[in-house]
């Protein structure tokens, strides 16, 4: 290209830009969908009468690239119970200082415990509320759930519960 149509053709993507339609998003009064799959807050989910899938093996935290997540498990007992089967995750964080969104702790989850939301709005103005706990990680209570401890449905076993065999069947 001669000394004299370079510069020109480099104005012209600034011309053509010039009048092109503008893209103005008006967040936070309009919120745009997320695409699918969008990989925002985690969250851990429950099973159809309110305890929870988490069985705090640690996988997740293992998985982890960036060491985001802190998983501290604990027994189950007959008078104190989270999940089904012997462990429940007593302490569970995830920093969202060091998430990267990658998505691999939801694939080593092997009870789908763990999954991504379209939650996009994890901001602060301090370090410490960024790391988020059950509190704020943990699915809400749907209908017919109830909030654990308490026993697993009458005569179901954890591998019915893993199988998806119950239905917020509360025994109290
Ligand atoms: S999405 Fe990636 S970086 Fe974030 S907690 Fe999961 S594995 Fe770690
Ligand atoms: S979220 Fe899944 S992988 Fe992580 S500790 Fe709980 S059961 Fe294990």
């Amino acid at each position: 290209m001669s000394e004299f149509l370079g510069p020109l053709s480099g104005f012209g993507v600034t011309f053509s830009t010039m009048f092109a339609k503008p893209t103005t998003e008006f967040y936070p009064e309009e919120k745009v969908p997320t695409a699918p799959g969008y990989h925002g807050r985690h969250q851990l989910n429950r099973y159809a009468d309110g305890l929870e899938k988490c069985i705090g093996c640690e996988l997740c935290a293992w998985a982890c690239p960036a060491d985001a997540i802190y998983v501290e498990g604990a027994d189950n007992t007959d008078e104190e119970r989270y999940s089904p089967g012997e462990r429940y995750g007593r302490v569970y964080q995830i920093n969202y200082l060091r998430c990267i969104g990658c998505g691999l702790c939801i694939e080593a989850c092997p009870t789908r415990a763990l999954t991504m939301t379209d939650d996009y709005e994890m901001v602060d103005d301090n370090r410490a509320d960024l790391i988020y706990g059950k509190d704020r990680l943990l699915a809400p209570l749907a209908d017919g759930m109830v909030a654990p401890p308490h026993p697993m449905a009458e005569g179901k076993t954890d591998e019915d519960y893993y199988r998806g065999n119950v239905i917020g069947e509360v025994r109290q």
